[in-house]
């Protein structure tokens, strides 16, 4: 390992303005841990470019190097699961908000936070689903877990052209489910048909305040995007329907009412990535695997080098990054 190596890192000065800068960092920098990761890819997810533009406190300790997730290959390791050379994952657990996290040639690490990469996938493959389609996938073994199966009836997905959104599509049309896409860039309905919408609707048509009930008209939904969106994604599920909810692109609140849940009995799951179990996320790389279309996956696909994550970060929160973008460090 060179002595120093490039890193992005985010200060704050006395009066708690947030800055940015592309820096350089030594091994010394690195944070408490027992497994020392060489970064192989990382990706540019929603939360990534919120920490890095400071629109939200996502970044929690300074200086701190951005960056959620990563994969990689182990440089050293004092714990028992990981040795040198192994490939590895990670995703949430505070890296990136409270832990020194991907946007630097090496991390070191709780092992505990580390899951295997999948057999036959890369690195590059694996941030290419990331942070947005694991999460996606944690919401898809929510639905299922819940008896919303294809066989149930139309399955929405909104945001469907960000990440969450591009390869929850993928995932549920691959298991079979009719897959209506909600997006509010109807530029993209190609792309979204390409990776398995059977239907395409306008992001107005949820943006705006909600009735209590609607017409029924999907079964589920993986919802990325809160507030109004989510409120009508849930008037308009059918009896007994459930609703996957992880993210908040349109805001953070619920402008609701409870009559979807008492007069329909469909149900809000919960998704969080950051604070998975081990088993689930085990779970949901192994689904990833199995469950995730190679080709499809490459066609929602952008990468890019370390040199444009700044940017890349700037784009996603102004809502203009199509799919995922992969960071490639060998570059
Ligand atoms: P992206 O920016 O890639 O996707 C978000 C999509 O939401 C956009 O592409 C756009 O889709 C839609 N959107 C953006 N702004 C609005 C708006 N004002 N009103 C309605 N729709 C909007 O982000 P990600 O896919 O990476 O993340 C999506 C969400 O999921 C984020 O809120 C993120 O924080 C959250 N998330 C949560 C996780 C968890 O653990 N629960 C983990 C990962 C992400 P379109 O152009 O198709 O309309």
């Amino acid at each position: 390992m060179s002595e120093r190596f490039r890193a992005i890192l985010v200060n704050r000065d006395e009066e708690k303005k947030q800055s940015v800068s592309v820096t350089e960092i030594g091994e010394a920098d690195l944070m408490d841990g027992d497994v020392t990761v060489k970064i192989d890819a990382t990706t540019v997810n929603y939360k990534d470019g919120l920490a890095i533009t400071g629109r939200s406190p996502v970044v929690r300790r300074f200086p701190l190097v951005p960056g959620i997730d990563f994969a990689g290959t182990v440089i050293s390791s004092s714990h028992a699961d990981w040795k040198k050379g192994d490939k590895v994952i990670l995703n949430g657990w505070g890296t990136g908000e409270t832990h020194h996290g991907a946007y630097a040639a090496v991390s070191r690490v709780k092992g505990d936070w580390l899951v295997p990469l999948p057999d036959g996938m890369t690195a590059q493959e694996a941030m290419a689903v990331g942070t947005a389609g694991y999460t996606s996938m944690l919401s898809v073994l929510a639905l299922e877990r819940h008896g919303i199966t294809p066989a149930r009836g139309p399955v929405v997905v909104t945001g469907a052209a960000g990440g969450v959104g591009s390869v929850a599509v993928s995932i549920l049309s691959k298991l079979g489910y009719h897959v209506i896409a909600s997006t509010g860039r109807t530029s993209e309905e190609a792309y979204l048909r390409d990776l398995g919408a059977s239907e395409i609707i306008a992001r107005d048509e949820l943006s705006g305040p909600a009735k209590p009930l609607a017409k029924e008209r999907w079964a589920g939904g993986v919802d990325a995007v809160g507030s109004h969106t989510l409120a009508n994604v849930l008037s308009m599920t059918s009896y007994g329907g459930a609703v996957a909810a992880c993210g908040l692109a349109q805001g953070m609140d619920l402008p609701a009412s409870v009559a979807p849940f008492i007069l329909r009995g469909v149900s809000l799951l919960g998704i969080d990535s950051v604070m998975a179990p081990k088993a689930l996320r085990l779970e949901a790389w192994r689904r990833i695997g199995s469950d995730l279309d190679h080709r499809k996956l490459s066609a929602l696909t952008t990468t890019i080098g370390f040199d444009g994550i700044m940017d890349a970060a700037k784009a996603i929160v102004d809502g203009k990054v199509r799919g995922r973008v992969v960071v490639d460090m060998t570059r």
